[in-house]
């Protein structure tokens, strides 16, 4: 018997980790898509499915095990619709495999009933702890149900029902400290990564993730034969605005340039800040002339652009730009950023405000 409860956990616990990691990337559309949240539940409901095959025996004709366990996960991670998923898989499959009898019925209602009262629990307004443990308690007295219309034997009853309580509770909030705690360091590695990715003040790619996309259309260019333009921002005497205004105002300028950068460009753009008060822009699959339209409407909407600042002070800015395109006008990718910059630097020379393209 402790050697079933023994297997029965470690299963228990070794597939929360392995549902939590299945899991990881779309953690966050648990809560939003009803796709993941069929598939958690189904998942959550296979795990009981493996606990039952591989079953606690009290006495060789009296059985348990934790199947409620992974119903209340998916009820407490996935919500009322994965509950009712996770609950109606395993019911059905006790069924199909074990055959119908009165207690293979018995059995699987009441399962159904512990996912419907864990979907219900799962919309209360408690805190996640408050709601496990009202769902393991109240998914306990309905199991206990199941053996006191099962089990005929009062001394094999009192015995499972002791054996059952105890194992259950503690199991029960061993599952959920173990699911919690790899729930939670899910959610922050995600947003970890997520902010690594991030310019924290103007919301934009960050330099880092600029690389990344950079090599990315580069080699994509590479393997399809396709144009790749890249713009190269610089705001026009930005010293000044700072030295006027202030520091605060100049980083309230980048973000609102920001979003000015972003309406301005094509949807499938992407914007970068990639230096303090330098942006860029990679157009997959642009020709210069394009590129050049582009960059020409972004300068333009900058200029025109009234950008608040403190004291509801609106001052207008200008920014320059420098352009390059592969291949009509660079023919090594590798120099692609690098010309970008020249241009830039031939638009700073030549007045500011205006679009340059490399010769
Ligand atoms: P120009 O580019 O037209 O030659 O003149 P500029 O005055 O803009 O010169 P430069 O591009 O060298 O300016 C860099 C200035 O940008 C220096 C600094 O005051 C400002 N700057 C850089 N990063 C930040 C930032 O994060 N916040 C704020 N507020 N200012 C920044
Ligand atoms: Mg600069
Ligand atoms: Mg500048």
């Amino acid at each position: 018997m402790s050697r079933d409860l023994f297997i029965n956990s470690t299963i228990l616990i070794s597939f929360i980790f392995i549902i939590s990691q299945m899991f990881r990337k779309n953690f966050l559309a648990l809560s939003t898509s009803y796709r993941y949240k069929f598939l958690y539940g189904l998942t959550q409901g296979i795990l009981g499915i493996i606990l039952m095959l591989f079953t606690i025996h009290i006495t060789p004709k009296v059985i348990m095990d934790f199947r409620h366990i992974p119903i209340m996960l998916a009820a407490l991670y996935g919500g009322g619709f994965a509950s009712i998923i996770a609950g109606s898989t395993i019911a059905i499959f006790r069924m199909i495999y074990f055959g119908v009898s009165t207690p293979a019925i018995i059995a699987s209602t009441n399962m159904f009933i512990v996912a419907i009262i864990c979907a219900l629990f799962s919309k209360l307004n408690l805190n996640q702890f408050k709601k496990w443990t009202y769902m393991n308690l109240i998914s306990s007295l309905i199991i206990t149900s199941t053996f006191v219309l099962i089990i005929k034997d009062l001394i094999v009853l009192r015995n499972t029902l002791i054996y059952f309580w105890i194992t259950s509770l503690i199991i029960g909030f061993l599952a959920y400290y173990i699911a919690n705690y790899m729930n939670t360091s899910i959610k922050l590695l995600n947003r970890l990564e997520h902010e690594s990715t991030i310019d924290f003040l103007t919301g934009l790619n960050n330099v880092r993730q600029f690389d990344k996309y950079l090599n990315a259309s580069l080699i994509n260019v590479k393997n399809k034969d396709e144009h790749l333009s890249i713009l190269i921002i610089d705001i026009d005497f930005f010293k000044k605005v700072n030295d006027t205004y202030g520091h605060l105002a100049g980083d309230s300028i980048l973000q609102q340039l920001g979003v000015v950068l972003t309406k301005s460009s094509r949807s499938f753009d992407i914007v970068s800040r990639i230096g303090g008060e330098e942006f860029s822009v990679i157009l997959p699959d642009c020709p210069s002339q394009q590129a050049i339209e582009v960059a020409e409407r972004l300068r333009s909407a900058v200029e025109t652009n009234e950008f608040i600042i403190q004291d509801e002070i609106k001052i207008n800015i200008t920014i320059s730009i420098g352009a390059a395109t592969y291949p009509d006008n660079v023919i090594d990718l590798d120099t692609l950023v690098n010309s970008a910059d020249t241009a830039l630097y031939s638009a700073k020379h030549s007045g500011r405000n205006k679009v340059c393209q490399i010769k």
